[in-house]
């Protein structure tokens, strides 16, 4: 079974999938924590995120694999390094490389061969699962994302930098050639710009459960 999940940054999908992994009991993929643990480590290593033929080559030389739902390098859970500023700015760009993706969609295609899986990200809908029985899309507004950023990871950052930084990614996002951001046609839409966490957990687990009726 695979639950695929896609929408712009910051509108929960992490928060919601996790919750809903639980529920149904489902192994939980985080798409974006590959992007972000190749951009770390080419950074860590000192190199240069807008060289693509560099990157790849890190990517390469990584082994990249989710334990317990956690994305690891080489057997070290790095989860907790992959959410700072700098990441965060160059992450988009570095998931433009086609060559880059495939890597990845690999990796997240193996995963679904083994277990039930929850997985969230851009493309996954469209590219990386398109066969996905259950495909959701996230939205909200860049101003209630920025809101929500601020008011769960105050960092110090203003308003309008968060809210720049959104705007930026969802450009990214939307105009990569290939994996961009898009809706599925047969993906269920739910805006959670005025919902709650749970309740767009119960309109997920129920439009699951009426479609498993059927
Ligand atoms: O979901 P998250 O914000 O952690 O993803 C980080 C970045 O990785 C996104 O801004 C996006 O550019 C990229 N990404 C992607 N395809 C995915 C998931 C994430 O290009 N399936």
């Amino acid at each position: 079974m695979i639950v695929a999940i896609d929408g712009p940054a910051g509108v929960g999908k992490s928060t919601i999938a996790k919750l809903i992994a639980d529920e149904l009991g489902l192994y939980y993929i985080n798409s974006g924590s590959f992007y972000r643990a190749v951009t770390f480590a080419h950074l860590e290593e000192g190199g240069d995120p807008s060289n693509q033929d560099e990157v790849l080559k890190t990517a390469k030389k990584l082994k990249l694999e989710i334990i317990d739902s956690k994305v690891c390098i080489d057997g070290v859970d790095v989860e907790d390094k992959l959410h700072s500023p700098e990441i965060d700015k160059f992450v988009s760009q570095v998931s433009v490389d086609p060559r880059l993706r495939d890597l990845i969609n690999v990796i997240l295609r193996e995963n679904a061969k083994k277990m039930d899986i929850i997985a969230e990200g851009r493309d996954i809908t469209t590219v990386v699962f398109p066969d996905a029985k259950y495909k959701f899309y996230f939205d909200a507004s860049a101003e209630v994302r920025a809101n929500r950023r601020i008011s769960q990871h105050p960092d110090g950052q203003s308003y309008e930098s968060v809210l720049e930084g959104i705007q930026k990614r969802d450009k990214n996002d939307r105009e990569k050639p290939f994996g961009s951001l898009k809706i599925a046609n047969d993906a269920k839409i739910i805006d959670t710009s005025y919902l709650t966490i749970k309740q767009v957990c119960e309109k997920v687990v129920s439009a699951i459960k009426t479609q498993e009726m059927r």
